[in-house]
């Protein structure tokens, strides 16, 4: 249960909540009482100056007679549940509430040293809560006296339980209310979530153009579910490109398969000559070899898809790479008629595969002879152009329309399917190209003028 984000939030919440309450309850509690007894201090401030007034008036209306002038003023004091007492030294002279005579002089005791004499001061042990009392001196002819107000703190004491009380009812109550509120407000807040789980789960390779509804999920729930919307989208690419890919290769291999098993049932259908099933078997294996490079081409192509092709690298002189290549395909070139130069110039270090390297070169030079027509001529040629090197190879062949110069990157993509297959292609020599380029961190472009020739070019970086 406590795995449950919506229950975490909650009780989070509650948590944080709790303790600011708490804080709150503290400050409130301290602010009560201070200003409680700072009231209880002011009054009685004010009740013991106006006593000592009174005193003195008194003691020079009775010339110096202190215990008479005492008890005047103590027979006028109000009864307010203040004690008032004048003392002269550690002697009473006269108090209010004689019933507390012996409290009254513990306190009168316990005045603080005289020049502190003016605050307040603490008077423990005064009924059952304690007392506060205020002393002000009050002088007549060098006698010194003191007037002495005290109240006890059960006032004070009464009213910060009451607050107490209130406190505790109110403290569950609102706790209660708070965890409610915050586990009901996340389950609303959360409810996109748990639809969005709903429709995920919904969610296989049969149906993966469905997107999320997003709804008024808050800002951070929308910008998950259109990121995961996003990452559909492209899964939904991929597995597109896979079934589009196993259905050519399966159809790709369909072809030389027929030819293959037609050939064998033609040749063993009868008795035949000798010549008869050599050149049986020659087409056979003509074919055959037709479906191993298919197969190692897919094959490359499925690694490469996957990333478990390492690319090789080491330093390389790109120009006797280049002049290798068109040395190995000058019987090719020969063969159809097609003028083959290399201009590979000077040495040029580049790190790379060697052996990728030579595939995307030999597939190149091999593209343009074959669809380069008798008589026609193929240049490969090799540049620097500041930080790139550029391996170039044009041919004055059959061009490729516009519309198709996008598309021959693609698997399986023949401009001319009819002549392409004829030539023995299989649509995939220039996906491979573009896969060695790009795992080289480079890039090959294409311009071709139809009828007239096509330049490829590929950019490396040295
Ligand atoms: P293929 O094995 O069919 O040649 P590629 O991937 O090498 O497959 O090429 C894709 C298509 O691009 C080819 O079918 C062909 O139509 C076109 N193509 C490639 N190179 C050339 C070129 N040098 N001149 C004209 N067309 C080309």
């Amino acid at each position: 249960m406590f795995k449950s984000l919506r229950v975490q939030l909650a009780a989070w919440y509650l948590v944080l909540f709790s303790a600011l309450f708490l804080v709150f309850c503290l400050v409130l509690y301290s602010s009560v009482s201070r200003a409680l007894e700072g009231r209880l201090e002011e009054s009685l401030a004010a009740t013991s100056s106006i006593s000592a007034q009174i005193f003195q008036e008194e003691l020079e209306e009775m010339q110096g007679d202190s215990a008479a002038a005492a008890a005047e003023v103590i027979s006028k004091t109000p009864p307010r549940g203040v004690v008032i007492a004048i003392a002269a030294g550690a002697k009473i002279l006269a108090a209010s509430d004689p019933e507390h005579r012996r409290d009254t002089e513990a306190a009168v005791a316990r005045i603080p040293a005289a020049e502190r004499r003016e605050d307040a001061w603490d008077v423990p042990g005064w009924g059952k809560n304690g007392a506060r009392g205020v002393a002000r001196r009050v002088t007549y002819q060098n006698r010194e006296f003191l007037v002495v107000a005290i109240e006890p703190l059960d006032s004070v004491v009464q009213s910060l339980q009451v607050l107490r009380e209130t406190l505790w009812l109110v403290t569950p109550l609102l706790l209660a209310v708070a965890g409610a509120g915050g586990y009901l407000l996340t389950r609303r807040r959360l409810a996109p979530l748990r639809s969005m789980m709903a429709q995920t789960q919904a969610i296989s390779d049969r149906n993966l153009e469905t997107r999320l509804h997003i709804g008024d999920a808050a800002e951070e729930l929308a910008t998950l579910a259109a990121s995961f919307n996003e990452l559909l989208a492209r899964l939904n690419q991929s597995f597109e490109t896979m079934r589009r890919f196993v259905q050519d290769a399966s159809h790709e291999l369909r072809t030389p398969l027929a030819v293959i098993r037609g050939e064998a049932d033609v040749a063993l259908s009868q008795p035949r000559t000798a010549a008869d099933y050599r050149e049986s078997l020659m087409l056979i294996q003509e074919e055959s070899r037709r479906l191993s490079r298919l197969v190692d081409d897919l094959l490359n192509l499925a690694r490469a898809d996957a990333g478990h092709v390492q690319l090789q690298l080491e330093e390389l002189y790109l120009n006797d790479l280049l002049a290798e290549c068109c040395r190995s395909l000058q019987p090719l070139a020969a063969a159809r008629n097609v003028e083959l130069s290399c201009v590979a110039g000077e040495d040029l270090a580049v790190q790379g595969d060697e052996e990728l390297l030579r595939r995307m070169v030999v597939n190149l030079l091999d593209n343009a002879i074959r669809y380069t027509p008798e008589g026609g001529s193929v240049s490969a040629a090799l540049e620097t152009q500041g930080s790139e090197v550029c391996i170039r190879v044009c041919d004055t062949g059959v061009g490729i329309p516009a519309e198709a110069a996008t598309r021959v990157f693609e698997r399986f993509y023949r401009a001319d399917k009819a002549r392409s297959r004829q030539q023995g292609g299989f649509g995939l020599g220039l996906s491979i190209v573009k896969w060695i380029a790009e795992s080289h961190r480079g890039a090959v472009e294409l311009t071709s003028q139809p009828g007239q020739g096509s330049t490829f070019t590929v950019r490396l970086q040295r």
